[in-house]
């Protein structure tokens, strides 16, 4: 796959080349064009004249048949999908096959449906009102696209998160640039040559590639013609797009970081609890924005639920690679720093040896620590990788003095067989979804984002619709 920049619906290699690298085997996948400023300049401009086109006056079911044709499309090429996520990011080609690729499809047609079936949400509502004074008055709201929408997204799950915020940008009538990860660039390319074929006005939706910091990500946040910014990542990635957003006063959408809790009361289905964490921790190597990195077990049954999980974990073989070699160094180097804080290291802790290809690659071990207090970084830090530290707690009160205990508040997790504990706790838990007995279980259409440092703003079903469009007052008197 040669990942090329689709610009006012040209495809283009210009600006220099930086090496895609397999994160398996550290080879060399292939180049990627690093987009210059003057490339992000005809982007935005291509977006900003597609919208006075067509697409600007496209009704809602027409908008809703393009969103289908391009979830066709992504169905009629899901095995190129699949292999191309699975050769950026390392990750088992049955993750793709279940999650990404379906999803991203799933995206276009939800929100084809959100769109043509819920007109009255999705464009204008109409409130026959009265304006006090004034006499008899109709007030109507109208849904405008925001614009030129800059979407930036992260390499963990590139096609998923990246066609999340398309899906709802386009239904709304806004036109798009993406700029996906420097790391993962090649389901984007795919993407947009299957937009190109399913016959969106050119320039409606825009790709070009390349880094962030001091590259073609600031180079779009900070750019006039765009309107709104919605970006995942890291949250200090989220603090220095706000900083580039701040001259023109662009409105954000944020998905952030997290440093996730679970709590296993006393109470727990112990075996449910531990299968889920396996799942909620070490999933895609525990590079899923919702993993859990803090655990909180009541203490009569801490004992039991650490020798249970450490033995899960040291069984688990098959998984995947960091995204990178400096991602690899980042984490490792949070095994050593627990090692120092002293962390008790009951499953993992370094790098594996395979004795074959993936020796080239950038693995680490899934790893379980016990032992430190809440000062220390190893828990009051993401680290994004296969690792949980677990410690116990009495009382709840305490567990959940303990989940909030945090700058960040993306996902929580509740293992309880008591009903009313479940309910008492999830509501005050500072997070912006909280799963009672399992983890990401996610219903499309609820709203999806964190509070504090994980984000700002919700995403999701309607959720995604308010941000992408603007309502506007319409006031007639009689
Ligand atoms: P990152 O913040 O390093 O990069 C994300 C994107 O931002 C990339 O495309 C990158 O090129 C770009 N970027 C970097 N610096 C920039 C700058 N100064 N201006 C503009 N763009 C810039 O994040 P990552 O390492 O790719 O992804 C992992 C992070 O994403 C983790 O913190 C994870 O928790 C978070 N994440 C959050 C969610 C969520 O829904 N809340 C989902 C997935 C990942």
């Amino acid at each position: 796959m040669k990942a090329q920049h689709y610009v006012g619906g040209v495809f283009r290699s210009d600006g220099p080349a930086f090496p895609l690298i397999d994160p398996v085997d550290g080879s060399e996948l292939g180049t990627v064009p690093e987009a210059t400023r003057e490339v992000v300049d005809d982007a935005v401009t291509a977006a900003g004249a597609a919208l006075k086109g067509p697409w600007g006056t496209m009704g809602a079911e027409e908008r809703a048949a393009v969103l289908r044709r391009i979830a066709d499309g992504i169905q009629a090429r899901f095995e190129e999908f699949v292999a191309a996520e699975v050769a950026d990011t390392g990750r088992p080609r049955a993750f793709a096959e279940t999650v990404d690729v379906p999803r991203a499809a799933g995206n276009f047609r939800a929100y084809a449906d959100l769109l043509y079936g819920r007109p009255e949400r999705a464009y204008t509502t109409q409130i026959p009102g009265w304006s006090s004074g004034a006499g008899q008055a109709l007030n109507y709201t109208v849904r405008r696209p925001l614009g030129v929408v800059a979407i930036i997204s992260p390499w963990n799950l590139p096609l998923l998160l990246s066609t999340w915020k398309i899906a709802p940008a386009l239904a709304c009538g806004n036109a798009v640039v993406l700029k996906p990860s420097e790391e993962t660039p090649s389901t984007a390319t795919v993407l947009a040559q299957v937009i190109n074929e399913a016959g969106l006005p050119e320039g409606v939706f825009n790709l070009v590639h390349g880094h962030g910091a001091g590259a073609v990500g600031e180079f779009l946040t900070g750019h006039e013609g765009v309107d709104a910014i919605a970006f995942t990542g890291e949250s200090a990635t989220g603090a220095a797009i706000m900083r580039n957003a701040a001259d023109h006063v662009t409105p954000v959408s944020f998905e952030l970081g997290g440093k996730n809790p679970a709590l296993v009361f006393a109470d727990a289905d112990l075996d449910a609890a531990v299968d889920g964490t396996v799942r909620s921790s070490f999933t895609h190597s525990g590079q899923i924005c919702l993993c859990t990195e803090r655990i909180y077990v009541e203490r009569s049954v801490f004992d039991e639920f650490v020798e249970k999980l450490a033995a899960r974990v040291k069984a688990l073989d098959g998984y995947g690679p960091m995204i990178s070699a400096e991602h690899r160094d980042k984490v490792l180097s949070y095994y050593r720093l627990a090692k120092e804080e002293g962390a008790t290291i009951v499953a993992g802790g370094g790098a594996p040896t395979f004795n074959d290809e993936r020796d080239g690659g950038f693995y680490v071990e899934p790893t379980v620590l016990t032992g430190l207090p809440e000062t220390a970084r190893t828990v009051r830090e993401e680290i994004f990788g296969p690792v949980c530290h677990i410690a116990p707690f009495d009382t709840e009160d305490e567990a959940l003095a303990l989940a909030n205990n945090s700058p960040y508040g993306l996902a929580s997790t509740v293992w309880t067989t008591n009903l009313s504990r479940a309910h008492r706790v999830a509501p005050k838990i500072e997070t912006g979804i909280v799963w009672v007995n399992c983890w990401n279980l996610r219903d499309l259409r609820t709203p999806f984002g964190g509070v504090k440092a994980s984000g700002i703003g919700r995403e999701g079903g309607e959720y995604s619709l308010d941000f992408f469009s603007e309502p506007v007052n319409v006031c007639i008197q009689i």
